[in-house]
């Protein structure tokens, strides 16, 4: 039987008014009957986790250390259902789906274990001529209701990224999933209740983002909105939302470089899950290859070699590698850009087809500059690779990007990895990886068109705090 799910609002689970079925983004089944939030609904959110700040006030730092802890717990004894999941609401492979489990429980764990680190400094007031005779300190203060607004692709852990920080620092959340992906959001209320959070300082409503959306980036009570999406709604988001604090993580066309190489196969395999892990709807997939011309030919036949051994199929199958894309308009899109490029010179040395809403891991070469693959965001398992002469002109066309969220760079020279950390124009290098590398305490998020703020519950923290300053005279 399809189950008709509830929304969660003040501590209760609550059916709407209306409802929309949630279909398999890869069979198109009905996979659950999800509540519509009306405007009442999210008013009542927001007005719950206005009112609730006062008990996540009465919290000690250790209660609220050990709430997230339990909550760490609890996805773990629910792993594999949390796994399926993903594969039902966004066709999340098996495989990689387990892994976003993982993820989560750490995201988790180092929430708890940041809600003791908070802490404010002494400011020494006498090294002014007129703070003689007084004693100042900081400390950090929650904002209050914070509203979190989140994508498909990362469902679980992007929620934990928003969560996390949010609670470990003491505000009370109003969360808005992605429509594809709800349930996600619903089991992460389920399980933060039985964690002990108290009432109404988590709520999950759910509708189109143009409409629940727009009702938290506009209210005078949300303090925050931390957005995790694409570059036109953060953009929405930005022009909207006034005065109020926005953290805006948004996508990429992240590049990686291959200067050098001890173990070709090695990268090139890295390269192909980089590029291909859950479709290339990663925000830090890899979708610009710069390889220097003479490592070319070895490294593309790599790729060609580590993908033949791919798998494409249903997502809650343990054997399938790629599935289908959120939505098959997506994938249509795809197809289109493939055709773009090809109409422009381009040459595929990879896939190239799609096959409904799923479309090949696909390789491209010889494509220029100004055609779509290059310029904009796939998120789709489409790659171009582009061979250079000289490092410096590597590291301009990466630059050459809207984008910059973080950027890879293979290379054995010591001199070159500095030039690349000091030239390339991103949130995060990582040397001798791929871009799409993160562990989630890291300081996670872009420059340019990637956004504004920076993830890692440390960082967030910071954003969802405010500096207070207390001045003692003596
Ligand atoms: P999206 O279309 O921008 O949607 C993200 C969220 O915003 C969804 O909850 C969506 O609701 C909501 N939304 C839509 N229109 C809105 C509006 N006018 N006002 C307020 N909220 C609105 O992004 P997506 O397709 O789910 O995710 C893919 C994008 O996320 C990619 O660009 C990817 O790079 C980016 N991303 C970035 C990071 C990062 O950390 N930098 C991580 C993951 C993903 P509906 O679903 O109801 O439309």
């Amino acid at each position: 039987m399809i189950s008709k799910k509830q929304m969660f609002i003040n501590g209760e689970w609550r059916q709407g008014a209306t409802s929309y079925e949630l279909k398999s983004p890869f069979s198109g089944e009905v996979v659950a009957h999800i509540p519509f939030s009306t405007k009442d609904d999210v008013l009542e959110a927001i007005e719950a986790a206005k009112k609730a700040r006062e008990k996540m006030k009465a919290l000690t730092v250790l209660e609220r250390s050990q709430i997230l802890g339990r909550v760490a717990d609890l996805f773990e004894e629910q792993l594999e259902e949390c796994a399926l999941i993903l594969t039902q609401e966004n066709a999340k492979p098996l495989i990689a789906a387990r892994g976003e489990i993982l993820r989560t429980i750490e995201t988790y764990r180092f929430a708890a274990e940041e809600a003791k680190q908070l802490t404010g400094e002494m400011i020494p007031m006498d090294a002014a001529k007129g703070g003689k005779g007084k004693l100042g300190f900081t400390k950090r203060e929650p904002l209050g209701v914070i509203g979190a607004i989140t994508p498909f692709n990362f469902p679980f852990n992007l929620v934990a990224h928003k969560l996390g920080p949010a609670f470990a620092a003491g505000n009370t959340v109003v969360l808005k999933p992605a429509s594809q992906t709800p349930l996600s959001a619903l089991k992460t209320a389920e399980i933060f209740e039985s964690a002990g959070l108290p009432a109404g300082a988590l709520n999950v409503v759910i509708g189109r983002g143009g409409e629940v959306g727009d009702l938290l980036v506009t209210h005078p009570d949300i303090k925050l909105i931390t957005f995790t999406g694409s570059l036109e709604v953060g953009l929405d988001i930005k022009a909207k939302s006034g005065l109020k604090k926005t953290t805006l993580e948004l996508g990429s066309n992240s590049a990686v470089i291959i200067d050098d190489a001890e173990d070709i196969q090695a990268i090139a395999d890295r390269c192909v899950e980089g590029a291909f892990t859950y479709a290339g709807q990663v925000c830090i997939s890899v979708q610009r290859i710069y390889i220097k011309k003479d490592l070319y030919e070895t490294f593309s036949q790599a790729m060609l070699k580590t993908l033949e051994g791919w798998t494409i199929g249903n997502p809650a199958e343990e054997t399938t590698n790629i599935s289908a894309l959120i939505q098959e308009k997506e994938a249509v899109r795809a197809e289109e850009w493939i055709r773009e490029a090809v109409q422009a010179g381009a040459d595929i040395i990879f896939g190239g087809k799609r096959h409904g809403s799923i479309v090949e891991p696909t390789i491209l070469v010889n494509t220029p500059a100004h055609v779509s693959i290059n310029c904009n965001e796939a998120f789709a398992p489409l790659v171009v690779i582009h061979t250079y002469d000289q490092f410096e002109e590597a590291i301009s066309n990466v630059n050459d990007s809207q984008y910059g969220l973080q950027a890879g760079v293979y290379t054995t020279s010591l001199e070159k990895a500095f030039q690349a950390i000091d030239k390339i124009e991103v949130g995060g290098v990582i040397i001798n990886d791929i871009p799409s590398f993160r562990v989630d305490q890291m300081p996670y998020g872009g420059v340019k068109n990637s956004g504004t703020g920076r993830e890692g519950i440390k960082y967030a923290m910071e954003e969802m705090t405010e500096l207070k300053l207390a001045v003692f005279n003596l």
